[in-house]
């Protein structure tokens, strides 16, 4: 049955970036047909109002370790090398299929509910293929669009990468439009390049690589300058962070078309390095917007949108607060993140041609922002503004993907079944656990020196 979405204001993020300030969007079968006001729609189209709302293009999120939402919010107050010594060395072990699949399922559900229609799934906890047979399952269990980045932390990707296990179950699983493939793995700038197999092993499935790069005390120029010379650099790469590369890299990454996905509030917290939005600006490289892991936060890409313009405006005040100078223009503005959040996903993902606008033609991956009982969903004045930075996932009020209707009036579909898969991997992990439960979700503070303080004399007051 034909979808039609009446009287929002319509966002478009077509070539040219038209916006109505009344308009529709009908949907039909995968595809929309047509976008404009008034439109004339075939007998039985279901219609949702969308009046005193925004419908816009369904959003994209390029890196998300799904895997991880089944740990919600325990590592808030973790480092980057709390994370590593977690999830690499102590504990990510003991995650097995059905929890890789609880966290899928969730972190899936979660990402529809905030209007994320596309998510890259960047799933390193794939120690085995029964793992990834989990992992494929609960993405295929969720109305979603997805790509299974493919990884294994627990395994060099020299090994698995080109292994016949992957061949394997590459050719038992259906990829296209709703489940693509990449492979996801991390170069640690050894002169030997042993990522080299890996790469090549991409290369010959014919799939893209994502890859975590500039991240302080992991990766580094040296990863980017052997991807470089042996000619791993290329348009379908994703940069994951880049928040700690010389403008040497920076300028390979741009020569070679690849994209940087940045996780602005990951960068931030966790301390890959400062969220690189600033200098991949003066560089000319294509951005899309990530959320990282839901072990910090959640799968929300308001917030990224919103911690993104922060950090790229609190960084240019600081250099220029550096040089005595004032910044009287932003250079980042609202749109431009809203393109992030959108096209700059669609882009880095090569899907261009099928989602991050709502033009004719294109997948119906749409999300209606409408909350007539919020007193922040009015005046709508400047909607890529209004987007960025006063709405939030409780104004999602309704997502389709690929003219499906996943959340309805608020409610999205699949969070019972979620809860209970997820229930059981909670406690799966606290009896294996024990102790370490609580001593890893509390990490110790480290001591604070009180500055001496020299205004602190007694008459102070009286004076
Ligand atoms: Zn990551």
């Amino acid at each position: 049955m034909p979808i039609v979405l009446r009287n929002g204001l319509v966002l478009t993020m077509d070539d040219r970036r038209t916006v109505l300030a009344r308009g529709d969007v009908l949907a039909d079968g995968e595809v929309i047909v047509a976008v404009g006001p008034d439109l004339e729609v075939p007998e039985g189209t279901e219609e949702i109002d969308a009046s005193g709302g925004i419908v816009m293009p369904g959003m994209i999120d390029t890196h998300r370790h799904l895997w991880q939402t089944a740990m919600r919010g325990y590592g808030a107050d973790w480092t980057l090398t709390q994370y590593f010594v977690w999830y690499y060395l102590e504990w990510g072990k003991k995650f097995r299929p059905q929890d890789v699949y609880a966290g899928n399922l969730l972190g899936g559900v979660e990402a529809l509910d905030a209007g994320v229609t596309t998510t890259v799934d960047w799933s390193h906890g794939l120690q085995t293929v029964d793992h990834a047979e989990a992992a494929v399952d609960a993405l295929e269990a969720v109305p979603g669009r997805f790509v299974l980045a493919y990884g294994n932390i627990q395994q060099a990707p020299w090994d698995w990468a080109p292994s016949a296990d992957l061949r394997d179950f590459i050719g038992r699983r259906s990829w296209g439009d709703m489940l693509g493939l990449q492979l996801a793995f991390d170069v640690t700038g050894d002169p030997a390049f042993p990522e080299k197999a890996a790469f090549e092993a991409a290369r010959d499935l014919g799939l893209p690589v994502t890859t975590h790069a500039g991240v302080w005390g992991a990766t580094n120029d040296e990863g980017i300058r052997l991807m470089y010379e042996n000619g791993f650099m290329t348009p379908e790469t994703t940069y994951v962070h880049a928040a700690t590369l010389s403008p040497d890299s920076y300028h390979r990454i741009a020569a070679t078309g690849g994209s940087v996905s940045v996780s602005t509030e990951s960068e931030q917290s966790a301390g890959q390095g400062y969220p690189p939005t600033w200098q991949l600006r003066h560089h000319g490289i294509p951005v899309s917007l990530s959320m990282d892991t839901s072990v910090w936060w959640s799968g929300d890409l308001f917030s990224a949108m919103r911690a993104t313009l922060g950090a790229d405006r609190s960084r240019e005040h600081l250099e220029a607060h550096v040089k005595s100078e004032t910044v009287t223009h932003c250079h980042l503005r609202a749109e431009q993140v809203v393109e992030w959040a959108t096209r700059g996903g669609a882009a880095a993902l090569g899907l261009s041609d099928k989602i991050g606008s709502l033009e004719p033609g294109k997948k119906a991956d749409i999300v209606l922002i409408k909350n007539d009982a919020s007193p922040v969903m009015f005046p709508i004045l400047n909607p890529y503004g209004h987007i960025a930075f006063q709405a939030q996932r409780g104004d999602v009020h309704t997502v389709l993907v690929n003219g499906q209707v996943v959340k309805r009036d608020g409610r999205v579909g699949g969070v019972e079944a979620a809860r209970a898969a997820v229930a059981k991997t909670v406690d799966h992990l606290m009896s294996e656990l024990g102790d370490a439960w609580l001593s890893g979700m509390n990490p110790d503070i480290p001591e604070t020196k009180i500055l001496d303080n020299p205004y602190m004399y007694t008459d102070y007051r009286s004076s």
